[in-house]
């Protein structure tokens, strides 16, 4: 099915997808981020990064200045560790011109949109009493995933339970259906939390053996979307876990997302701690001398040194490992088998209303995108006006080996192009009122869950380096989260407070 009005469609390619870092693209439309600051060190943010993993930095200067903490990376994880900072003197580097990372909003036509981190659904004591701290309602998401099967829309397709209603409705014979109870049946009897470790070092693909193909398509949309990796490529303790507990528990967003969360808080910080965040400043250089650290950061093309007396590494693994000199072998290898999956982000605006079935959506069997969330569903859900605008934000994660379509522009493009494609398919009509496409690129947007994840590679990964501590997403947690993100920030926080 082609594109009937593709030429009268606004499509915008977001820079800084050709890197190796993740980067969340444009972001002038109301991140609510110091414009100003934008500007201060200048520079491309990945072509520091490329210089690191190249070897062709320049040689690193002596420190200008002295801090107590520095932090590298302003995402979740960053601006958490500067929270419990305050008061002390810190900086926080980042890269790029905005703080959030993943989790960064923008604005079209009034209507808040994620660019990356949709929901949250991890909560525990320390969840709710740092959402409470930053003044965060979140909204619960009424009705959960709908699901789509040979052009079939299912609402709140799944629930985790053996005599799941929703499998009635799916448009195949009796032993299909079967297959789907079964599945669920087999899960239940599996005592997950007791069976960790073993669990952890099988793939969850395992468990598929004998199932119906619609089954396994569905959760090799479902992992790529919300952890990075496909069935063959995730650790069975988180997939059994997303398995049984995801439908049943509630999840909260705002609308526009998570990157409502980033701009939220970063508005409560108070002028004097916003300034201590440096912007365009990518860190390319961690190393201990004596009891403190040495960073140096790239100040528009520039290399510049400040000396600190503890450091939290706020950024990915894969990133973190190429910065920190001298890291035991075993830790540098556990950094270096964690694995990041490259992520386009397609944000759809529309003239008017097209859909209204349910929060986040699963076109079971796309090739070009997994899922697509309505931006404004916990406010509106599926009523609202129907002739006001709306977002629909598809996500598009990809298998490592496509990460070469988000360095070229005519490839994501294309790609973005054939996403929408199939979403036309899925939503007849829909396209006639698409008025823009926002594409974003991320390059190793996010950590993939895969076997060993949990129980090996982070425990090695994020040992604390005195006096350099371990923060990010891929820290702990079975999955990268906003809430983990943050959590393990204000740690490493701790601690390298505890250092000085
Ligand atoms: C498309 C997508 C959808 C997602 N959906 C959800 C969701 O629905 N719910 C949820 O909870 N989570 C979701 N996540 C995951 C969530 O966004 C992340 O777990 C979270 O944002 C990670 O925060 P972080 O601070 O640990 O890392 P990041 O967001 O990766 O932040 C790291 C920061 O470090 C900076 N940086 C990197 N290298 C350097 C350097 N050398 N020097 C200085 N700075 C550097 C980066 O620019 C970045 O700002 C999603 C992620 C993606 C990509």
């Amino acid at each position: 099915m082609g594109l009937t009005r593709k030429s009268f469609i606004r499509w915008v390619l977001g820079t800084g997808a050709a890197m190796a870092c993740p980067f969340p693209l444009r972001a002038e439309d109301g991140a609510g981020m110091p414009s100003a600051a934008s500007k201060k060190l200048g520079g491309e943010a990945f072509s520091a990064c490329h210089a690191l993993r190249d070897g062709t930095l320049p040689a690193f200067p002596a420190p200008s200045r002295s801090v107590d903490v520095a932090v590298v990376g302003g995402g979740s994880s960053g601006y958490a560790a500067a929270e419990v900072l305050r008061g002390t003197d810190y900086l926080v580097f980042e890269k790029e011109p905005v703080a959030g990372g993943n989790a960064v909003a923008e604005t079209w036509n009034g209507l808040d949109y994620c660019t990356g981190s949709a929901w949250a659904s991890i909560f525990s004591p320390e969840v709710e009493s740092l959402f409470k701290r930053w003044k965060l309602d979140l909204l619960p998401i009424k009705g959960a995933d709908a699901a789509c099967f040979e052009g079939v829309w299912i609402k709140d397709f799944w629930d985790g339970s053996p005599d799941n209603p929703s499998f009635e409705k799916l448009p195949y014979p009796e032993g299909v259906k079967k297959g789907f109870r079964d599945f669920n049946k087999a899960m239940a009897g599996i005592d997950i939390e007791r069976e960790k470790d073993k669990l952890d070092a099988r793939p969850f693909s395992d468990f598929f053996k004998g199932s119906p193909a619609p089954l396994k398509a569905y959760w090799d949309a479902f992992g790529p979307s919300n952890w990075g990796a496909r069935t063959e490529d995730t650790s069975a303790y988180l997939g059994l876990q997303a398995a049984r507990d995801w439908g049943k528990s509630t999840h909260y967003t705002f609308e526009g997302g998570l990157g409502i969360v980033t701009r939220k808080v970063w508005d409560s910080f108070p002028e004097a701690d916003k300034k201590r965040f440096v912007f365009n400043a990518t860190v390319v250089s961690v190393r201990r001398e004596g009891k403190g650290a040495l960073v140096t950061f790239m100040d528009d093309g520039k290399p510049e040194t400040v000396s600190a007396r503890s450091v939290v590494m706020a950024t990915p693994k894969y990133v973190t490992r190429h910065i920190v000199a001298g890291l035991p072998k075993e830790q540098s290898e556990a950094m270096a088998a964690m694995r990041y999956a490259p992520y386009g982000v397609y944000n759809l605006c529309f003239t008017r209303k097209v859909w209204g079935m349910g929060y986040d959506n699963w076109p079971v069997g796309a090739k070009h995108f997994t899922d697509f969330v309505q931006a404004d569903w916990v406010t509106k859900g599926d009523s609202g006006d129907p002739k006001g605008p709306q977002v629909l934000t598809l996500y598009a994660p990809m298998d490592e080996g496509e990460r070469g379509v988000l360095l070229d522009d005519a490839a994501s493009l294309a790609h973005a192009e054939k996403a929408v494609e199939e979403l036309a398919a899925a939503v007849p009509g829909c396209v006639d009122h698409l008025a823009e496409v926002r594409i974003f690129r991320r390059g190793h947007a996010m950590p993939m869950s895969i076997p060993g994840w949990y129980t090996r590679l982070q425990p090695a990964a994020g040992k604390d380096f005195a006096p350099v501590y371990f923060a990010h997403s891929d820290n702990s947690g079975e999955v990268s989260d906003v809430a983990y993100a943050a959590l393990n920030g204000i740690e490493a926080a701790k601690k390298a407070l505890k250092h000085i």
